[in-house]
């Protein structure tokens, strides 16, 4: 991090923000930062808020793996994605001067709808049926046809995207060091049609998952990539595969995922 010197932050603007954002500016530009006004002139990206507010600087900052992201929570706990805390400036400027930061490289899925429109993820793609009626899809690993899904949907989800949705529907925790990507169930049916494997399951870094959608009269189901939905109506096919790219963020050397883990659900 001492190398990379031109910070970016990206906020919601609200007063209470405003007063502790300052004090973090003035202390990063008094220990030789310089805050710049574009995402395009930054080395670094901090993010203010939540776990969510993070997913939305990754997105509109646009992926960037040429850059160092750190989120500051703007409340009094740290999140998945927020080590530090907006109103202790001190714990990341004395990290930084006696070298307890280290970079965190976090695998991303790139979701692909139609061989067209191409979208990354850090938290995870979801499909769900729009309307009170299941919907089909046909789930391939690479070429293989695994399964016919009849359901509500399917969660595909990064290691750091384990503990977010994922989690919710019985999905494993997984390491972010792990390259891969889990595909959770949303209520599937089981019957003598229609046969799903049933458990969460998790593939490796050099697989292509492919979902089409079937043609039985529900096939405008809800895309979301991470906190977003995809004003896309029509869809049949959709690819999902680990990125080449990995999204770095700086952590306090003491603060594993595992660490996170505990505080957050133990
Ligand atoms: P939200 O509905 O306000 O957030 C859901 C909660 O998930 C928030 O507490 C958020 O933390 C937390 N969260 C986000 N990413 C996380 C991660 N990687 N690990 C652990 N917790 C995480 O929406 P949001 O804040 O914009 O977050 C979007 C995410 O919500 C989606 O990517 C999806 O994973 C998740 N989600 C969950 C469900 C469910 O559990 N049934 C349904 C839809 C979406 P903050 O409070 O710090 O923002
Ligand atoms: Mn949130």
């Amino acid at each position: 991090m001492a190398d990379r010197k031109n910070i970016y932050f990206y906020y919601k603007e609200t007063e209470k923000i405003h007063k502790d954002l300052n004090n973090l500016m003035n202390q990063m530009a008094e220990n030789g930062f310089k805050v710049v006004n574009s995402a395009k002139d930054a080395n670094i990206i901090a993010s203010i808020g939540g776990d969510g507010d993070f997913l939305q600087c990754i997105r509109r900052t646009g992926f960037r793996d040429d850059c160092l992201y750190a989120g500051f929570s703007n409340t009094d706990q740290l999140s998945f994605y927020c080590d530090f805390y907006l109103d202790h400036p001190e714990t990341i400027m004395d990290a930084i001067h006696n070298q307890q930061m280290k970079v965190r490289r976090y695998p991303i899925i790139e979701v692909t709808i139609d061989d067209e429109l191409s979208y990354l993820c850090i938290n995870e793609f979801s499909i769900q049926s729009a309307i009170v009626k299941t919907f089909i899809l046909d789930v391939y690993i690479n070429n293989l046809q695994l399964e016919t899904f009849r359901g509500d949907g399917l969660v595909i989800s990064t290691p750091t995207g384990s503990t977010a949705y994922n989690k919710s529907v019985h999905g494993a925790v997984v390491d972010p060091k792990l390259a891969c990507m889990q595909i959770t169930e949303l209520g599937s049916l089981n019957n003598n049609r229609y046969r799903t494997l049933g458990s969460p399951f998790i593939v490796s870094a050099d697989k292509t998952v492919t979902l089409i959608v079937g043609k039985e009269g529900n096939e405008h189901p809800i895309m979301a990539i991470d906190n977003e939905a995809l004003s896309i109506r029509q869809v049949e096919k959709i690819q999902i595969k680990l990125s080449d790219k990995k999204i770095k963020t700086v952590k306090l050397k003491d603060n594993t995922f595992w660490h996170k883990v505990k505080r957050t659900f133990l």
